[in-house]
């Protein structure tokens, strides 16, 4: 496979919003429609390298290549579902980290789960992609290109983003808010905006920021607690933000936005799954705009947690839904090459021989 040289003078070129590109052009005595063609190639067309830019002088394809890298996410490993088609990729960048996504086919339409960091600092229990830390944020161009990969890779329309992959998108904002921007411009792949759900697990400051932006993404909040103490068993971050907090910058962005918020909530053997819980959650979530999400947890060999069955989740969702509270349980997406978040990077990296830091 193709070597990614690692070099410090190259930009990424997908970074730039079409303003940008517009300006870095005219900097570069090039006319606005040249930014405007380039923009198009690589957000539209999703085009991976400027010799593919045929619309272009040679001349000017040469000295951007000297300068900018398009690519900036290589798909190494391929993992694909017989029972669903669901596809799990482990993406190379171009300082040789790993990352995964997650393509999901679903009735309405393609979805991509995406990765915001390169591991995770969060420390949640029960999450793989923590367990060493986090290595460096991900750029707004390289989070596109997790999902111009998949695009690319299967020749499909993205409709759906979820960032419910590896790191905490909040704890990356900039880049963040970058991205959504750009992913959902029209004139680049034009992903409605609706169509997106950015999970957190609860920074009450940057709910509030997010909530500035206007955009009308599906906040989702790692929830997994009724109550501050279970909470902070579950999730080291919790101990830094009281619960009340958290859920007032969760009604912020909806009285900000609109939009109504999911609240996730993934059950754990013996440690939130009983009625206690349940009705607890049901009081806490009372009035409040959004519903819940069950997510049998996904056992990870690093910790002792494990699912509940079947029936103690749907006994749990029946307390919810006779209470007034609306709940789902999560429908289990690639159940054959099912592993946790951040679990197939970490397997990849390990039949590397690399290290994760
Ligand atoms: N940092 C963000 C997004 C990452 S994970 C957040 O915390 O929301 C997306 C969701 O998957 C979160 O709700 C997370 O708590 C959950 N999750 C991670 N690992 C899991 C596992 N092994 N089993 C069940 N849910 C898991």
């Amino acid at each position: 496979m193709e070597e990614i040289r690692y070099n410090n003078q190259i930009q990424e070129i997908c970074e730039f919003t079409l303003e940008e590109l517009t300006e870095l052009f005219r900097e570069m005595s090039e006319p606005p429609f040249r930014a405007k063609q380039v923009y198009s190639w690589l957000h539209q067309k999703l085009c991976g390298d400027f010799s593919e830019m045929t619309n272009l002088p040679k001349s000017l394809r040469e000295k951007l290549s000297e300068r900018f890298r398009v690519a900036c996410a290589k798909p190494r490993q391929v993992l694909v579902s017989k029972l669903d088609g669901t596809r799990k990729y482990v993406l190379e960048l171009y300082d040789g980290n790993v990352i995964e996504a997650v393509l999901m086919r679903y009735h309405h339409g393609n979805s991509v789960c995406i990765s915001s960091q390169v591991g995770c600092r969060m420390g949640c229990r029960f999450c793989a992609s923590t367990l060493d830390g986090c290595v460096r944020n991900l750029t707004a161009a390289e989070m596109l290109w997790e999902v111009y990969a998949i695009a690319r890779d299967t020749g499909e329309r993205i409709s759906n983003i979820v960032m419910m992959g590896s790191g905490e998108p909040l704890d990356n904002f900039d880049e963040t808010v970058r991205f959504l921007r750009m992913i959902s411009d029209p004139a680049g792949l034009n992903i409605s905006q609706r169509n997106i759900t950015l999970s957190t697990c609860g920074l009450p400051d940057r709910i509030r920021a997010l909530a500035e932006q206007s955009f009308q993404i599906t906040l989702a909040l790692s929830l997994h607690a009724a109550s501050q103490e279970v909470r902070e068993q579950i999730m080291p971050i919790a101990k830094a933000y009281p619960l009340s907090e958290v859920l007032s910058a969760c009604e912020a962005y909806f009285q900000k936005t609109g939009r109504r918020l999911t609240f996730e909530y993934s059950v754990v053997k013996g440690v939130n799954d009983n009625r206690t819980e349940a009705l607890r959650l049901s009081r806490l979530l009372k009035g409040r705009h959004g519903h819940v999400n069950l997510i049998p947890v996904n056992p990870i060999r690093e910790r002792s947690y494990e699912s509940p069955d079947r029936r103690t989740v749907e006994a749990f969702r029946d307390i919810l839904t006779e209470n007034g509270i609306n709940a789902t349980i999560r429908r289990e997406m690639g159940r054959d090459i099912s592993s946790a978040c951040g679990q197939l990077r970490r397997s990849y990296i390990e039949h590397a021989g690399m290290r994760a830091d």
